[in-house]
């Protein structure tokens, strides 16, 4: 599909996430690999044509959340190691060995039952050493020595997650994780890649080093809210405005009659909805889109695939125009942290729901504005 013929479209620009994997490479530690997050579809992205363009790059390590997305992108040719970060489920096994996946052991208890398998499975050892999500704590050197001395399950590796943005405690968890590290060293264990940087660990913390840097956020062109770090969005939402209508003073629009014109107003239909993503808690004007490089307030309650826009302010909005809902339009632009924050959330979850029935169109390097649908 032609990005002429989309009603509401996903463009990707993966020159920007060349330029954030090569920005990223140079932050990084000695010893220390780019291990791209490719979660959730990329975090909305499209998580195989992105994986194919950093293995072009050199990337030799990903991370999934899921042994099924694990499994997708093997199959759809990415040949490096592919970590599945959360706790795979026992009828899932199989699978992760077909597709030489390496999995999170979450616990001893977990790490036993997959061991009983007999499956060749590799897996990580997940540390925790403060979130309490997932891992035997990092005081645990009994139960963790005990997971890696399973026999049919290989412990190639060790993790942890920096869970605050709060400089002292993540050196804090540094410190647990190596100290845990070193402790089933010290009983004949060697850990080949231990790791523990997350995209904020990358830009803020990389002293705490570790044999892969997973980044997520930050490779997709965000770091922290207000923080550039020279990064550059490599998602941009736009939709295209179909017809709009005049509303006179004191009448009304949309479910509940939400919208009250308190001038004659003028209303473009958009056609993209929360089934498409776009949070409703933007709705009543406490989120929109640039239209003409100028930022129109939705109107009333976004609906469930169309809302409307106030383009009263616009001057010559009309149909077939492009509304931005994240990216530039001329002198403008509204990110995703800009969308994400008027929603009431972060753009992890802003673009990591952006639907499947948006197409994705890739910016390809030379030809200029010409799409590829993928
Ligand atoms: C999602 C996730 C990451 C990536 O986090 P970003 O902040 O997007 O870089 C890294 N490690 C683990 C365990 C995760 O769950």
């Amino acid at each position: 599909m032609e990005r002429e013929k989309a009603r509401a479209w996903i463009e990707l620009d993966l020159e920007a996430l060349e330029r954030n994997f090569f920005r990223l490479r140079a932050l990084l530690p000695p010893g220390c690999a780019l291990m791209p997050v490719l979660k959730a579809d990329a975090y909305g992205h499209g998580a195989l044509p992105l994986a194919l363009r950093l293995q072009r790059l050199g990337a030799r390590a990903f991370c999934v959340a899921t042994a099924e997305e694990g499994a997708a992108l093997r199959q759809g040719g990415v040949r490096g190691e592919l970590l599945v970060l959360g706790a795979t489920q026992e009828s899932l096994l199989p699978l992760a060995a077909e597709n030489r996946l390496l999995l999170t052991v979450p616990d001893l208890d977990a790490a036993r039952r997959m061991d009983a398998r007999g499956l060749p499975l590799r897996a990580h050892l997940a540390i925790d050493t403060g979130m309490r999500r997932i891992g035997e704590r990092a005081e645990a050197t009994e139960r963790l020595e005990a997971a890696c001395r399973c026999k049919n399950l290989r412990i190639e590796g060790a993790f942890t997650h920096l869970c605050t943005e709060d400089r002292a405690f993540s050196r804090r968890q540094g410190e647990r994780f190596w100290a845990a590290v070193a402790a089933l060293r010290a009983r004949g264990i060697l850990l080949a890649k231990p790791h523990l940087l997350n995209s904020y660990g990358l830009l803020h913390c990389p002293e705490l080093g570790g044999a892969y840097a997973r980044a997520g956020l930050a490779l997709y062109g965000y770091a922290g809210e207000g923080e550039a770090a020279g990064l550059e969005p490599v998602l941009a939402l736009k939709a295209r405005l179909g017809p709009v209508r005049t509303l006179q003073r004191g009448e009304s629009a949309g479910y509940g009659l939400r919208f009250q014109a308190r001038r004659e107003t003028r209303l473009a239909l958009l056609p993209i909805g929360y089934a498409d993503g776009l949070p409703r808690s933007l709705s009543e004007g406490r989120g929109g889109a640039l239209v003409r490089g100028r930022f129109a307030p939705f109107a009333g309650l976004l609906c469930m695939d169309q809302c409307l826009l106030d383009v009263t302010d616009i001057p010559g909005a009309a149909p077939g125009d492009e509304a931005v809902l994240i990216g530039v339009s001329g002198p403008a632009r509204q990110d995703a942290w800009a969308l994400a924050r008027a929603a009431g959330t972060i753009p992890n979850e802003l673009l990591s729901r952006l639907g499947p029935r948006l197409p994705r169109l890739i910016l390809p390097a030379s030809c200029g504005g010409e799409k590829r649908m993928v």
